[in-house]
């Protein structure tokens, strides 16, 4: 008989909750297995994933290609130093070779997306050097590690800076978030100042190496640029010697409707990033991929990075099956089809749902953000709020799971991001649940 109260105390009062004040780590749900689209709790209750976990289960649970992939790597050879190969690694990077962005060829590979980030800012500061600066923007997450989280934007930064756990030579653009323009303008009036902007950052602040951003902002927002946006800014990258790094942890492998985020706008980064979707979860891989000058750079340079960990051959045996199976399921014409339902829902629940000031994304990559006012756009809550007070999307997302609904929400939005193999049925379920628990902000709306 598993003992539920044993197992939950020996977990929050041993383990760290990432994230929170740990008098918030108390009854984490505990999840007994997990299958396509739903997690089950140890009574057995369904939980429906509209979030992917954290927009990385792209392919959903529990699948048996993957697992079987996995099983027989780990049989056959389960790690070996990586300064040895094995059949794993040349399966992996044939695979991938087949779907990355024209030109991108060299991999580095490691265990998560802040390892991605800082790995590849580190060969931009060698291979740039002198210059060094890196500019990101304000809505953006990039990783808890020092290098990564200097590059976030988002509030937990401010936590790494108290903790002195950041470095120096970043900064921050304009985001490309037309529902709240950082200059106040109305697209396509406003020439797409955030852009321009860019190019007057580095001219004016001077040793600029790289611009380094989530061609669709994921956490922070869902924030699909202007089309002008990304061909504009290659043009200023390649005019001023500025390298472009696109960091796809979170918007490739689909999300968006293509492999890559950055492919919706034909334009070819200098270095992408991956992590989360390359093995839609099943175990932990980052990737940093560069062209090959490049890497012709560091034949007498020294690449001086690496882990234990990398290229792993556990971990990137899944990468193989994983993409084999993006492509049977793209081939099906599932994900196409449900991405168009799925938008056409979520602004129907707009329609029904005084508190959602805007809803935008693309392909399985959408957010609902919620305002108190439709007309003044007035927040619930700010960025300043988050971690410091109780926000009405934690409390409207904890209703939707006792509901059987897991959904991520930040602290002006919530994450609509189901797997790839979501159905309309289901996603009607989704919507069902949502139109329930949005009536608690509905209530708090000024009435206009
Ligand atoms: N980059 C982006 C865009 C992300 O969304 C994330 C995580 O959510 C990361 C990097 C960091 O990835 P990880 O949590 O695997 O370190």
């Amino acid at each position: 008989m598993v003992n539920f109260e044993k197992n939950m105390r020996l977990i929050v009062e041993h383990t760290y909750g990432t994230w929170r004040a740990q008098k918030g780590w108390k009854e984490p749900l505990c999840i007994s297995k997990a299958k396509g689209v739903y997690l089950y709790d140890q009574r057995g209750r369904p939980y429906l994933d509209f979030s992917s976990q954290l927009m990385c289960s792209n392919l959903g649970h529990g699948n048996e290609v993957i697992v079987d992939a996995i099983c027989k790597q780990a049989r056959e050879i389960s790690y070996i130093s990586p300064g040895f190969v094995c059949e794993a690694t040349a399966r992996a990077v044939e695979a991938l070779l087949d779907i990355m962005p024209e030109g991108l060829n060299r991999f580095f590979f490691s265990t998560s997306g802040t390892e991605a980030n800082e790995a590849a800012i580190k060969i931009v500061r060698q291979y740039m050097a002198p210059k060094y600066k890196i500019i990101s923007r304000y809505h953006s997450y990039h990783g808890a590690t020092a290098t990564s989280i200097s590059l976030t934007g988002d509030p937990r930064r401010w936590y790494a800076e108290r903790a002195r756990c950041t470095v120096p030579g970043v900064v921050f653009a304009p985001d490309t978030y037309c529902y709240r323009c950082p200059f106040g303008l109305t697209y396509p009036e406003c020439n797409i100042q955030c852009v321009e902007y860019v190019d007057y950052m580095i001219k004016e602040e001077g040793n600029v190496a790289a611009v380094f951003v989530e061609p669709v902002v994921g956490t922070n927002g869902k924030l699909v640029p202007p089309k002008e946006y990304f061909p504009r800014l290659r043009k200023i990258c390649d005019e001023n010697g500025v390298l472009l790094i696109v960091d796809e942890v979170m918007s490739g492998w689909y999300r968006t409707g293509k492999w890559w985020a950055i492919d919706n706008w034909d334009v070819k980064p200098d270095i992408l990033t991956t992590a989360k979707g390359c093995t839609s979860a099943y175990t932990p891989v980052g990737i940093t991929v560069t062209t090959k000058k490049i890497k012709d750079y560091f034949e007498e340079e020294v690449m001086c990075h690496g882990h234990t960990y990398s290229m792993h051959p556990l971990a990137i045996s899944a990468i193989p099956p994983v993409i084999e199976e993006y492509k049977r399921l793209v081939a099906t014409g599932l994900p196409q089809r449900v991405s168009k339902y799925l938008e056409k829902k979520l602004h129907e629940l707009m329609n029904r749902h005084e508190c959602i000031g805007d809803v935008r994304g693309m392909g399985h990559f959408w957010a609902i953000e919620i305002v108190k006012n439709r007309k003044t756009k007035e927040p619930f809550n700010t960025k300043a709020d988050k971690f410091q007070k109780p926000l009405i999307t934690d409390k409207i997302s904890s209703e939707a799971l006792k509901r059987g609904l897991y959904i991520v929400s930040w602290y002006d939005h919530f994450t609509v991001a189901p797997p790839l193999i979501i159905t309309e049925e289901e996603v009607d379920e989704g919507i069902q649940i949502l139109d329930e628990v949005l009536k608690i902000a509905d209530r708090e709306v000024e009435v206009v």
